[in-house]
């Protein structure tokens, strides 16, 4: 099976049920079991968000009766998503029984596909790893190889954490490349050819017998950092990947913006210089052509052939070498990572002046390098963007560190359960039952 989960983090706003209030005319068609469907999806939003929360203060935020609210819990108890926790403060009367979400009903698995590596995560219904296992790989050549590889890392994955194969809610997936509206399923054939007879979501749902969602990577990491990182206060974020490539995700109004194709967030092929290397999209001087994996090694590898001293190596060239390298105060690192902030701050001053988000979240091997990183990139900002959506935004680094993709693409999955309870199989059970 295959979702495609394109929608913003749960809505949490709370909307009045005409059953019990007798009002508004739009819901008068909707049958009563949709009405239901409805209102048990608020309850368990409502639950999920404030963790502990009473019967009788879940009748007063949503306006529905007591008896309504009491039923629906019903079913989320024996549905096992929701259990009572103990008692709540006294208004008065007898103290309130408290629910909770439960966190370990399920499990979901995130995979981030790099282009030559694999990082596998399992989380639990809060974000919260369980389990993670990472690999280097030749992704983008071996399209057989690394499925079978995820076989094995996700197989571990679910072990430590002993998650049963039926208590798996989805497997999210974070792909290298833009995941395209019209085959979400498939990899970008230019970039990735090799995989273009391989459905990903077709051979994973095969062998993990549960629901498989997918999107692009920058994408995953932004939703990621807006649920559980550094846009968690719901401000509109970018988050911006410096890997092989170069790529952003964007969040807006609280959903992913994917433009009208799904390449929005292409930020590697903005151009920074004109007189520029030639990109291999074809284009000069793209900003990924000047800070991804492959422009600053050689780079690396050109000064020292000049005789430049450095404790780089002609083999030692990788983004984590070059990283490393100048946390340690190696000339030549510090030189590739400053001037890779600076080119990365142009690319960063046009997006504050396009969108103004609060956010610009900056993610991969780089950011390791800290302020020698983060000094030039906000320093080409002063001078390159509007002094007002400078003043209103923060460039950090990424609060979830290297796992940050593999958990929103996790997140994905939890996004869509919490949107349609109905992908929660208990829930489905205890429908039944009730
Ligand atoms: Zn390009």
């Amino acid at each position: 099976m295959t979702r495609f989960s394109d929608r913003s983090p749960p809505s949490f706003g709370v909307r009045t049920n005409h059953e019990d209030r007798g009002e508004g005319a739009a819901l008068e068609t909707v049958d009563t079991a949709r009405m239901r469907e409805h209102n048990a999806g608020l309850l368990l939003n409502l639950i999920w968000r404030e963790e502990d929360i009473s019967r009788a203060e879940i009748a007063r935020r949503t306006g529905l009766s007591r008896s309504t609210v009491s039923a629906i819990v019903a079913n989320l108890i024996a549905s096992g998503l929701v259990h009572e926790s103990g008692s709540g403060d006294s208004r008065g009367g007898r103290r309130p029984t408290l629910l909770r979400f439960d966190d370990r009903a399920y499990g979901i698995v995130g995979i981030e596909m790099g282009a030559s590596h694999l990082h596998v995560v399992a989380t639990d219904l809060r974000g919260r790893v369980l389990a993670e296992r990472q690999r280097q790989h030749p992704v983008v050549a071996e399209p057989q190889s690394t499925l079978a590889l995820l076989g094995e890392l996700v197989s571990d994955c679910l072990a430590k954490p002993a998650l049963p194969r039926d208590r798996l809610l989805g497997v999210g997936v974070a792909a290298p490349c833009p995941v395209y509206l019209d085959a979400p399923g498939r990899l970008c054939r230019r970039l990735m050819p090799k995989w273009n007879e391989v459905s990903v979501t077709g051979e994973l749902g095969q062998s993990f017998g549960c629901p498989i969602y997918m999107d692009n990577d920058a994408n995953l990491g932004a939703l990621a950092e807006r649920w559980w990182g550094a846009g968690r206060s719901g401000e509109d974020l970018a988050f911006i990947k410096v890997a092989t490539g170069v790529g952003a995700g964007l969040i807006i109004g609280g959903q992913i913006y994917r433009g009208a194709g799904g390449t929005a967030g292409e930020i590697g092929h903005v151009a920074i210089d004109p007189r520029g290397p030639v990109c291999r999209c074809g284009l000069s001087g793209c900003l990924a052509a000047m800070v991804g994996a492959e422009p600053l090694a050689e780079r690396a590898r050109a000064e020292l052939s000049r005789g430049t001293h450095s404790r780089l190596s002609p083999q030692q060239t990788s983004l984590n070498h070059i990283a490393a390298a100048a946390r340690d105060g190696d000339t030549l690192a510090m030189q590739l990572v400053a001037e890779a902030g600076r080119h990365l701050g142009i690319g960063v001053a046009g997006l504050l002046n396009l969108l103004n988000p609060a956010v610009v979240v900056l993610a991969g091997p780089l950011i390791t390098a800290g302020d020698l990183l983060l000094a030039p990139i906000r320093n080409t900002v002063q001078h390159g963007a509007l002094w007002e959506s400078v003043a209103r935004s923060r460039i950090q680094t990424s609060e979830l560190g290297e796992a940050a993709i593999a958990i929103g693409a996790a997140t994905q999955v939890l996004q869509a359960a919490l949107e349609n309870q109905a992908l929660f199989p208990t829930w489905k059970a205890a429908q039944a039952v009730g």
